[in-house]
């Protein structure tokens, strides 16, 4: 069994089983046709459960052959032009190297004496992500799992930063775009269920700063105690950006501390051409910024950035056996100081990789494709009389529903949106989004693959007005 250890009689080994796995992979991707098969959870369980955990294969190819049943020839494919759903993005090369790349050499990046260089390359990263959001000579972070953690960092270091410690009197603003992981986080810090007051948006779904204003005013006349607000940089649904300026203007009024969740919007840190879009930013004393998803990185790859190094004391806490006291005097840098996690995969070396190879317009320039190729489905929908497309966007998802001529019941069409969607999903000739608005089913695109070509909006907007159209037929002559 010693055989399967990496190390330094195996190399050879290593060499040939990870050249099969990518070989593998390479093939797949060059062979496959659509971003999915289709298969059911009901047909691909009994696959799955029908393998003996107990009886191991003994070698990389069999267990390979059989990878390709359980999971490789029935995987969801980003990299399709036509996987058009969530905020997944195809990912670069130069990122897949990296991964391979920390897998292997597997550094820990909780303390220095597990990580080294990988801690000063992660340094590296957040000064230069802190340096292009503009937050100043202060500023500090860390790399997360992902922007749910992102968020619940950010707030945890408000919560404790807010001027009191009664948790039933803090509450935090955000608008009723904003990601459900504010809520998550509030529940998970102790707050209670009325502490996320939701702020209404505008038409273009940013949050309205008048409501915030007189939310935030309220506020205080009730002896209550503002701890945050959330701007969203980026909405998951519309990605829509809320005015940044004005919001921070609002939170210095209110000494409040503010976070601007930019999971989303991020990429436009690197963008030559929309970066700002992002202005105001720069006022923040939190960000999230998730690179998994418009900086082309696998997953996971996200950060936290602060405006105040200080406040990262708040996630510190001190063990013998790890991170004693005595290194802070000896100015040994340990990450898990700052972090939630301790034991941390080095996902920023994926990052490092792509701006080495890349460098940053090359990722921002993917992403202001992604933008225009956004910016042309929106002119598609809105001249298409078969849909009704919601928000001209400014980054790149749309959001749109099927409206028939000949049907007016709104309930009706709710279910021929949500049919087309399972439709094409099964179909597995193109994959997309539904969400609601206004309380009914809409449709969403969520592009970030410069290889999506505005013919394939209109051939993917095809496909949904047939299957929308064979189920209301199907559910007229059942009605008549
Ligand atoms: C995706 C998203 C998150 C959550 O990020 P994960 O990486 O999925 O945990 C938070 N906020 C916004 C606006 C998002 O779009």
């Amino acid at each position: 069994m010693r055989s399967h250890l990496l190390n330094d009689m195996t190399a050879e080994h290593y060499r040939r089983s990870v050249t099969e796995g990518v070989e593998r992979v390479a093939n797949r991707l060059a062979t496959t046709r659509r971003p999915f098969t289709g298969v059911t959870p009901d047909q691909l369980a009994p696959v799955v459960s029908a393998i003996d955990l107990d009886r191991p294969l003994g070698d990389a190819s069999a267990a390979l052959d059989e990878l390709e049943d359980v999971y490789l020839r029935d995987a969801v494919y980003f990299h399709s032009p036509r996987y058009l759903a969530h905020l997944n993005c195809p990912v670069v090369i130069p990122a897949v190297l990296g991964e391979a790349v920390l897998s292997a050499v597997n550094s820990s990046l909780d303390t220095w004496d597990q990580s080294a260089g990988g801690t000063l390359i992660e340094r590296r990263l957040i000064d230069w992500t802190a340096q292009r959001i503009g937050l100043g000579p202060a500023a500090d972070g860390v790399f997360t799992s992902g922007g749910t953690q992102s968020n619940l960092q950010a707030l945890l270091l408000a919560r404790q930063e807010a001027k009191t410690t009664d948790l039933a009197k803090l509450r935090i603003f955000s608008s009723e775009c904003s990601h459900f992981s504010v809520q998550k986080s509030a529940t998970l810090l102790g707050l209670g269920p009325e502490a996320v007051v939701s702020i209404p948006v505008d038409r273009d779904k940013r949050m309205q700063t008048v409501a915030l204003a007189a939310a935030l005013e309220r506020c205080r006349a009730e002896g209550l105690v503002p701890m945050a607000v959330v701007a969203t940089a980026g909405t998951t649904d519309f990605g829509s950006i809320d005015p940044l300026p004005e919001i921070a203007e609002l939170a210095g009024l209110y000494e409040t501390w503010m976070h601007v969740d930019a999971a989303y919007g991020c990429g436009l840190l690197a963008s030559p051409a929309r970066r700002h879009l992002l202005d105001g930013i720069e006022h923040a004393d939190s960000v999230t910024v998730d690179y998994h998803k418009s900086f082309f990185q696998p997953v996971s790859s996200s950060a936290v950035l602060v405006r105040d190094a200080a406040t990262l004391r708040h996630a510190t806490y001190h063990a013998d056996y790890l991170n004693p006291r005595r290194t802070v005097e000896e100015r040994i840098p340990n990450q898990v100081d700052k972090s939630l996690q301790t034991t941390r995969r080095f996902d920023a070396l994926k990052l490092w990789m792509t701006l080495r190879v890349m460098g940053a317009d090359g990722v921002g320039q993917l992403f202001d494709e992604v933008c225009d190729l956004a910016a042309a489905g929106w002119e598609l929908l809105a001249a298409d009389p078969r849909y009704d497309v919601v928000v001209r966007p400014q980054l790149s998802t749309l959001v749109y529903r099927y409206i028939p001529r000949s049907v007016t019941d709104p309930a009706l069409i709710d279910r021929a949106n949500l049919h087309a969607r399972k439709a094409l999903f099964a179909s597995g000739e193109a994959v997309v989004a539904g969400t609601k608005v206004g309380g009914r089913q809409y449709l969403k695109f969520t592009l970030l693959n410069p290889e999506t070509t505005t013919e394939d909006i209109a051939a993917v907007l095809d496909l949904i007005a047939g299957h929308a159209e064979q189920f209301l037929g199907e559910n007229l002559v059942h009605a008549s």
